[in-house]
């Protein structure tokens, strides 16, 4: 098996938490298979959402019972195969007098969520009085407030990196990945053994493969994806454009993650404690254009800054406090008409039929319920091909960093030039793969170095990223592979250093290492809302969503 075989079983479109998944478990099952991304693994859709691994209390309110069921099972899957990224966060959700969830509504949507959670390794919820709430969030505005509710919930701080590990996985059971890999081009075939045209990532050559089975798993993307084909699809996606804004500590600023209605329209939206800032979104705005275009809007981060300063008055946010804004598009089934909030949340696994039959599309599907998704689609691939269906084995076998938080901080001990912040950080983002950073650094201990002052950052970060996580680009390194680029600065202090290092372990050329730069400061410029040739604060005015 090599990565230049023209001939696969499957073949998947598409390198988000989705693709990643199948892709682990297809070839976990034995099945041969080649995942193509267009851009970096994890860059799309994936890098965009609130980052909670959640049963969806909110999907109760639409009837969706076994969704939510669904997702709370998952909840625990992911918890324990991957316990070094998805970790438990408990939620506060504040009641005010006039809310159109009630304190009756908010007890009997906590119960139901509880009994969905039975058997599950997470405390029950717990009702709060006005006083209670108010003793421990101080900061909570108390005007009108009648009380609140607190239950618990799971976090994946970084779900860039939950994909990179179910590729990385992927890649170790057998299958070949390839990012900055754009499919461009699908021939569906009488015979069944359609072929996929790519552009390879470094040459740019076209490349052709093959394989009966293709699964797109292109998120919003999924009916670009379609028109690439020699066929006419009817649409399948109806995408919903999703804000967050990302702020230091505010004054007053809860302890927990606080779920909490929005005035203004009575969505309910989060605020949540999220790499040593505060994570608040989200938005639902029906969208129709490249979902690599979307951009949180003046009126979404405005929206958003508003219902925080009402709940938390003494924070007294303005757009100047943002750090950074992202925005992503929900891959949701396609809807003519009806409230976006309204849209099912479940995830569809689509068989093409006629000349087209072979090819899957998937619909839908959160960060939560990836695997569960993942075994569904590897499930119907497997019958496709008329073979036996090998027993799925993701939700017992660990993610590759799936060991113990303190063993990997305790692996980290004989890096001696790391501060006791650095294990910290770097335990948090590779958990158990801490042991290949030590090993890089035994063969070679100028990549012991540090890169910053605070001893938190290692030259071996680097290396990892080029040599065993895929990293191509600048941008990849900073913000999908060290993280440092979800810092409140973006990883600015770092950048300069991060690109020496990179261009020395890649061997790039003064001129490439100045087209990484600026790759990297275009994607920081989307984020910042700022003008990347000048660097100057511009408004960004987001007609898409209007
Ligand atoms: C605002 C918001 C908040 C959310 N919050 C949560 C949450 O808190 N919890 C949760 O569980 N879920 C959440 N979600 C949902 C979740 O993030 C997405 O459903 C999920 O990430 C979709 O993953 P995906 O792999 O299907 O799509 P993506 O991550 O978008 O991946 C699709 C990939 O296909 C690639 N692609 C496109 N065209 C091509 C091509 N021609 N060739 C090759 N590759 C191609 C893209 O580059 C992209 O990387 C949220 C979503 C949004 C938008």
């Amino acid at each position: 098996m090599t990565g230049d075989d023209p001939q696969y079983d499957l073949i998947i479109i598409g390198g988000g938490i989705n693709g990643a998944g199948i892709a682990r478990d297809a070839a976990m099952r034995g099945i041969h298979t080649l995942l193509l991304e267009a851009r970096d693994f994890g860059s799309g859709t994936s890098s965009w959402s609130s980052r909670l691994i959640h049963g969806g209390l909110r999907y109760l309110e639409y009837g969706e019972l076994p969704l939510v069921y669904e997702s709370l099972h998952e909840r625990r899957h992911l918890q324990s195969i991957a316990p070094h990224l998805v970790k438990r966060i408990r939620i506060t959700i504040p009641i005010y007098k006039g809310s159109r969830r009630g304190r009756i509504i908010v007890r009997l949507g906590m119960t139901a969520y509880d009994l969905l959670s039975l058997g599950k390794n997470l405390p029950r919820h717990r009702m709060l009085s006005r006083e209670e709430l108010i003793a421990a969030e101080p900061g909570i505005n108390a005007d009108g407030l009648r009380g609140g509710a607190q239950y618990y919930d799971a976090q994946v701080t970084y779900a860039e990196r939950l994909v990179l590990e179910n590729i990385i996985a992927a890649a170790e059971a057998g299958a070949v990945v390839r990012n900055y890999s754009p499919v461009t081009a699908i021939e569906f075939r009488d015979g069944g053994n359609h072929q996929v045209r790519y552009t390879r990532a470094g040459s740019g050559e076209e490349t052709a493969v093959a394989a009966p089975v293709i699964v797109n798993a292109a998120g919003p993307w999924v009916d670009r994806v379609l028109a690439l084909g020699n066929k006419k699809m009817p649409r399948l996606m109806g995408g919903t454009k999703g804000s967050h804004i990302i702020v230091a500590p505010f004054p007053g600023a809860p302890k927990d993650a606080i779920y909490v209605e929005a005035q203004a329209d009575g969505r309910p939206i989060f605020i949540i404690p999220w790499n040593r800032q505060y994570l608040i979104g989200t938005t639902d705005i029906r969208v129709d254009i490249d979902p690599a275009e979307v951009q949180a809007s003046d009126d979404e981060i405005r929206y958003l800054i508003d219902e925080t300063n009402r709940v938390f008055p003494q924070a007294n946010l303005g757009p100047e406090n943002i750090h950074f804004a992202y925005a992503g598009v929900r891959p949701l089934p396609y809807r003519k008409k009806g409230p976006e909030s309204a849209v099912t949340r479940k995830h569809i696994i689509k068989k093409h039929r006629g000349g087209a039959r072979g090819l899957i599309s998937i619909i839908g599907g959160k960060l939560t319920t990836y695997r569960n998704l993942a075994r569904q689609t590897v499930d119907k691939v497997q019958k496709m091909a008329g073979g036996h269906v090998a027993v799925c084995r993701t939700a017992e076998l660990p993610l590759p960093g799936a060991i113990e938080f303190e063993a990997a901080e305790e692996a980290l001990n004989s890096i001696e030039s790391l501060s006791v912040a650095g294990r910290r950080r770097i335990a948090q983002i590779y958990g158990g793969r801490v042991q290949r950073l030590q090993a890089l650094v035994a063969a070679q201990p100028e990549l012991g170095a540090t890169l910053d002052a605070e001893d938190t950052v290692l030259v071996a970060e680097i290396a990892l990223a080029v040599r065993d996580e895929f990293a191509l680009h600048l941008s990849d390194i900073v913000h999908r592979r060290l993280m440092v680029g979800l810092s409140a600065d973006l990883g600015a202090h770092l950048t300069l250093s991060i690109a020496a290092a990179a261009a020395a372990e890649l061997g790039w050329s003064s001129e490439e290492a100045e087209r990484q730069l600026g790759i990297l400061n275009a994607h920081n410029a989307r984020l910042r809302r700022t003008d990347s040739r000048t660097g100057d604060q511009k408004t960004i005015s987001d007609t898409s969503s209007m």
